[in-house]
């Protein structure tokens, strides 16, 4: 059994939170008035992309339970832009949300990974 029970309260100093208010760069893709898409700075595969929302959401639980319905659907009208806009609507791709400690989530700020512009592969290794 996990430790950690989620969602979890909002680190407002988060890296994500900092990008959103303009406190650091980031390479902007898209954006619109919820949600911004920006490269990763670490990318796993030739396009690796995160979308976030403005708003405070520490992951997936608290976006889908908090969020307004304009927040979420401008969340992933971005996803499809930013899809269209890198044409990975051409060949395919993946879509990530890491959530918690299990799921790996280094960023307390939600967020969806977009990456594709390869074959993948296999999601996980087998059991
Ligand atoms: P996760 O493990 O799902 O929380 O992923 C966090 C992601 O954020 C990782 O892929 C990092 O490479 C990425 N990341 C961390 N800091 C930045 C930053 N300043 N700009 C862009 N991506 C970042």
């Amino acid at each position: 059994m996990s430790a950690t029970t989620l969602p979890q309260p909002y680190d407002p100093n988060n890296i994500f939170a900092r990008i959103v208010r303009g406190e650091i760069p980031a390479k902007l893709v898209a954006q619109n008035n919820h949600a911004l898409a920006f490269h990763d700075i670490n990318p796993l595969a030739p396009v690796h992309v995160l979308v976030i929302p403005r708003g405070p959401y520490t992951d997936l639980l608290s976006f889908t339970q908090s969020a307004s319905a304009v927040e979420v659907v401008e969340f992933w009208q971005l996803v499809r832009e930013v899809a269209q806009q890198l044409e990975l609507d051409h060949h395919g791709f993946r879509l990530i949300s890491n959530c918690g400690s299990n799921g790996g989530q280094e960023v307390p700020h939600f967020h969806v990974h977009l990456l594709g512009g390869k074959t993948l592969g296999k999601m996980l290794p087998s059991l």
